[in-house]
Protein backbone atom coordinates (compact mmCIF):
# COMPACT_ATOMS: atom_id res chain seq x y z
CA UNK A 1 0.00 0.00 0.00
CA UNK A 2 1.17 3.44 -1.04
CA UNK A 3 0.18 6.20 1.77
CA UNK A 4 1.18 9.90 2.57
CA UNK A 5 3.87 8.67 4.90
CA UNK A 6 6.79 6.90 3.92
CA UNK A 7 6.51 2.81 4.30
CA UNK A 8 9.23 3.15 6.99
CA UNK A 9 7.41 5.40 9.49
CA UNK A 10 4.05 3.33 8.93
CA UNK A 11 5.92 0.28 10.11
CA UNK A 12 7.96 1.18 12.62
CA UNK A 13 4.88 3.87 14.07
CA UNK A 14 8.17 6.38 14.47
CA UNK A 15 8.05 9.54 12.07
CA UNK A 16 11.08 10.55 10.15
CA UNK A 17 12.28 14.00 10.19
CA UNK A 18 11.02 14.09 7.20
CA UNK A 19 7.30 12.92 7.95
CA UNK A 20 7.46 14.63 11.32
CA UNK A 21 7.88 17.88 9.33
CA UNK A 22 4.78 17.31 7.25
CA UNK A 23 2.63 16.21 10.26
CA UNK A 24 3.49 19.60 11.73
CA UNK A 25 2.53 21.70 9.04
CA UNK A 26 -0.78 19.69 9.09
CA UNK A 27 -0.03 18.68 5.42
CA UNK A 28 -0.83 14.98 6.87
CA UNK A 29 -2.75 14.51 10.39
CA UNK A 30 -3.19 12.28 13.16
CA UNK A 31 -6.53 10.95 11.57
CA UNK A 32 -4.46 9.94 8.37
CA UNK A 33 -1.64 8.54 9.96
CA UNK A 34 -4.14 6.30 12.25
CA UNK A 35 -6.23 5.29 9.34
CA UNK A 36 -3.29 4.22 7.00
CA UNK A 37 -1.93 1.78 10.19
CA UNK A 38 -5.39 0.49 10.05
CA UNK A 39 -5.18 -0.14 6.33
CA UNK A 40 -2.00 -1.91 6.98
CA UNK A 41 -2.82 -3.88 9.79
CA UNK A 42 -5.57 -5.36 7.02
CA UNK A 43 -3.51 -5.89 4.28
CA UNK A 44 -2.29 -9.21 4.80
CA UNK A 45 -5.79 -10.52 5.26
CA UNK A 46 -7.05 -8.62 2.34
CA UNK A 47 -3.64 -8.56 0.22
CA UNK A 48 -5.91 -6.60 -2.74
CA UNK A 49 -4.88 -3.18 0.05
CA UNK A 50 -0.76 -3.71 -1.21
CA UNK A 51 -2.10 -1.88 -4.53
CA UNK A 52 -4.12 0.65 -3.05
CA UNK A 53 -2.78 4.24 -2.81
CA UNK A 54 -4.05 5.81 0.26
CA UNK A 55 -3.67 9.84 0.40
CA UNK A 56 -5.85 11.25 3.37
CA UNK A 57 -9.20 11.00 5.41
CA UNK A 58 -11.65 13.55 5.57
CA UNK A 59 -13.49 13.12 8.83
CA UNK A 60 -17.15 14.89 8.75
CA UNK A 61 -18.60 13.91 11.98
CA UNK A 62 -19.56 10.44 12.40
CA UNK A 63 -18.78 9.94 8.71
CA UNK A 64 -14.71 9.05 7.14
CA UNK A 65 -13.86 9.28 3.93
CA UNK A 66 -10.87 7.71 2.53
CA UNK A 67 -9.50 9.49 -0.49
CA UNK A 68 -7.42 6.73 -2.34
CA UNK A 69 -6.51 6.51 -5.70
CA UNK A 70 -7.80 5.89 -9.43
CA UNK A 71 -9.29 2.48 -9.67
CA UNK A 72 -8.88 1.55 -6.04
CA UNK A 73 -12.40 2.10 -4.90
CA UNK A 74 -13.80 -1.33 -5.89
CA UNK A 75 -10.32 -2.97 -4.13
CA UNK A 76 -11.77 -1.14 -1.03
CA UNK A 77 -15.30 -2.61 -1.66
CA UNK A 78 -14.52 -5.83 -2.71
CA UNK A 79 -14.58 -9.20 -0.49
CA UNK A 80 -18.05 -8.83 0.14
CA UNK A 81 -17.77 -5.33 2.45
CA UNK A 82 -15.34 -7.15 4.75
CA UNK A 83 -12.86 -4.44 4.61
CA UNK A 84 -15.25 -2.12 4.77
CA UNK A 85 -16.95 -3.68 7.76
CA UNK A 86 -14.03 -3.87 9.72
CA UNK A 87 -12.76 -0.43 9.11
CA UNK A 88 -16.53 0.56 10.23
CA UNK A 89 -15.58 -1.20 13.69
CA UNK A 90 -12.30 -0.12 14.09
CA UNK A 91 -12.87 3.47 13.62
CA UNK A 92 -16.04 3.36 15.09
CA UNK A 93 -17.68 5.47 12.41
CA UNK A 94 -18.98 5.20 8.82
CA UNK A 95 -16.83 4.99 6.14
CA UNK A 96 -17.02 6.22 2.71
CA UNK A 97 -14.47 5.57 -0.07
CA UNK A 98 -13.72 8.01 -3.33
CA UNK A 99 -10.81 8.47 -5.80
CA UNK A 100 -8.67 10.84 -6.16
CA UNK A 101 -9.61 13.35 -9.15
CA UNK A 102 -12.40 12.20 -11.25
CA UNK A 103 -14.75 14.25 -12.86
CA UNK A 104 -17.80 14.94 -10.75
CA UNK A 105 -20.23 12.43 -11.52
CA UNK A 106 -17.83 9.31 -10.93
CA UNK A 107 -17.35 11.37 -7.06
CA UNK A 108 -21.12 11.66 -6.47
CA UNK A 109 -21.22 8.22 -7.51
CA UNK A 110 -18.76 6.86 -5.01
CA UNK A 111 -20.12 9.17 -2.38
CA UNK A 112 -23.36 7.93 -2.73
CA UNK A 113 -23.18 4.47 -3.43
CA UNK A 114 -25.45 2.07 -3.61
CA UNK A 115 -28.31 4.73 -4.26
CA UNK A 116 -28.15 5.65 -7.96
CA UNK A 117 -28.22 9.03 -9.29
CA UNK A 118 -30.83 10.04 -11.49
CA UNK A 119 -29.79 13.26 -12.52
CA UNK A 120 -27.01 16.15 -11.52
CA UNK A 121 -27.27 19.58 -12.78
CA UNK A 122 -25.99 23.00 -11.48
CA UNK A 123 -28.25 25.82 -9.72
CA UNK A 124 -26.67 29.14 -10.30
CA UNK A 125 -27.42 31.58 -7.17
CA UNK A 126 -28.04 34.99 -7.36
CA UNK A 127 -24.85 35.67 -5.82
CA UNK A 128 -22.78 33.88 -8.58
CA UNK A 129 -22.27 31.34 -6.24
CA UNK A 130 -23.31 27.74 -7.45
CA UNK A 131 -25.14 24.32 -5.93
CA UNK A 132 -25.19 21.20 -7.45
CA UNK A 133 -28.18 19.58 -7.29
CA UNK A 134 -28.20 15.98 -7.18
CA UNK A 135 -31.51 13.64 -7.32
CA UNK A 136 -30.79 10.12 -6.33
CA UNK A 137 -32.96 7.34 -6.96
CA UNK A 138 -33.96 5.24 -4.08
CA UNK A 139 -33.83 1.26 -3.80
CA UNK A 140 -36.77 -0.29 -3.23
CA UNK A 141 -36.93 -1.42 0.28
CA UNK A 142 -33.55 0.14 1.11
CA UNK A 143 -32.92 2.58 3.73
CA UNK A 144 -30.69 5.03 3.32
CA UNK A 145 -27.89 4.26 5.53
CA UNK A 146 -25.97 7.50 5.61
CA UNK A 147 -26.04 10.57 7.03
CA UNK A 148 -26.71 13.08 4.45
CA UNK A 149 -25.43 16.39 5.74
CA UNK A 150 -21.74 14.67 6.52
CA UNK A 151 -21.74 13.70 2.86
CA UNK A 152 -22.73 17.30 1.90
CA UNK A 153 -19.78 18.32 4.10
CA UNK A 154 -17.66 15.70 3.00
CA UNK A 155 -18.36 17.30 -1.12
CA UNK A 156 -17.79 20.57 0.28
CA UNK A 157 -14.27 19.53 1.95
CA UNK A 158 -13.09 17.22 -0.41
CA UNK A 159 -13.94 19.33 -4.12
CA UNK A 160 -15.80 22.59 -2.63
CA UNK A 161 -18.81 21.36 -4.02
CA UNK A 162 -21.91 22.63 -2.19
CA UNK A 163 -24.79 19.93 -2.64
CA UNK A 164 -28.79 19.77 -2.56
CA UNK A 165 -28.98 16.70 -2.20
CA UNK A 166 -32.81 15.66 -3.34
CA UNK A 167 -34.75 11.56 -3.47
CA UNK A 168 -36.62 10.71 -7.05
CA UNK A 169 -40.24 9.92 -6.26
ZN1 LIG B 1 8.85 8.97 7.10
Amino acid sequence: MKTVVCSFCLKSGILCQKCSARLKSGEITELDLSVARLLLSLEEKYPALQSVTFYRVVDAGGTLALIVGSGDVPRLLGFGGKIMKALGDLTGKSVRVLECGGDDRKFLEDLFAPLSIMTINTIWLPDGSTETRVILGRRRGSHVRFDVNALKEIAQKVRNMTLRVEFAD
